[in-house]
């Protein structure tokens, strides 16, 4: 797949991100996104909005049968801006609703079952289609989207994972510390998002901030792809 548009200098590759909560992944993933004029894709937010979907219908999302039902019936729809990822549940914006403690302490086990997993993730291929994306998630370097010319996986020590979670959340680190580590061990059994797989590259992002991370995801890019390194805007502009 041809990933430059010599005339348009329109990104047409895809760009796969993996890691644990609390790596920056997402506010890197969707800066990279806007500096590439590329869409972007959260897969988490789609494994929130079904474990919102399972919560709502008052099943138990430990019951992968009935986990199963709900997700026949749950309308799915992702807006890929990256200035303003939409996630909409049977017409509903549930952007906030998706980031609840209650879906947070969920959404390992949901995630879990199989029929979940196989149609989150043809949904996901059906969204990556022709390419021009960056997709977020835990198995995209390796499942979903294993040929992408791009694939990262970013990691950072618990501790500053854990430190950025408390900021995000308004909680403390502390309590942030063992709330990843139950997650973390939970989503192990499903997905492989620690370490990286063959050929995957890993940025541990422990003593970088935001810029210079989305740097070095935009130098990968250049350096995968033969995209040139766009400049990124300054926040404000
Ligand atoms: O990235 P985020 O923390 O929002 O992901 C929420 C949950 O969705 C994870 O804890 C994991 O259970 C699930 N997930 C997954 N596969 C992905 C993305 C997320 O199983 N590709």
């Amino acid at each position: 797949m041809a990933q430059v548009d010599r005339d348009r200098r329109t990104f047409t590759g895809v760009v796969a991100v993996d890691g644990p909560s609390g790596t920056g992944k997402s506010t890197v993933s969707r800066a990279v996104a806007t500096a590439l004029g590329a869409r972007y894709l959260d897969t988490g937010a789609m494994y929130r909005a079904v474990t919102l979907a399972v919560l709502r219908a008052g099943a138990s999302p430990a019951d992968a049968e009935a986990v199963a039902t709900v997700l026949v019936d749950a309308k799915l729809e992702m807006g890929t801006d990256p200035a303003a990822p939409h996630v909409f549940l049977d017409g509903d914006r549930v952007d906030a609703e998706i980031r609840t403690p209650e879906v947070t302490a969920a959404v390992s086990a949901v995630s879990a079952v199989p029929a979940v997993r196989a149609v989150l993730i043809a949904t996901q291929r059906e969204i990556i289609g022709a390419g021009g994306i960056v997709v977020e998630g835990r198995d995209i370097t390796t499942v979903v989207a294993p040929d992408a010319p791009v694939r990262v996986l970013l990691t950072a020590s618990e501790e500053a994972r854990a430190a950025r979670r408390g900021a995000e959340t308004g909680t403390a680190a502390t309590d942030q510390a063992q709330a990843l580590r139950r997650r973390d061990t939970l989503d192990s059994r499903t997905t492989e998002f620690l370490t990286a797989a063959p050929g995957v590259d890993v940025v541990d992002t422990t003593e970088m901030g935001r810029e210079a991370v989305v740097d070095q995801m935009l130098a990968l890019v250049a350096e995968r792809t033969g995209f040139p390194v766009p400049a990124v805007p300054t926040p404000g502009t």
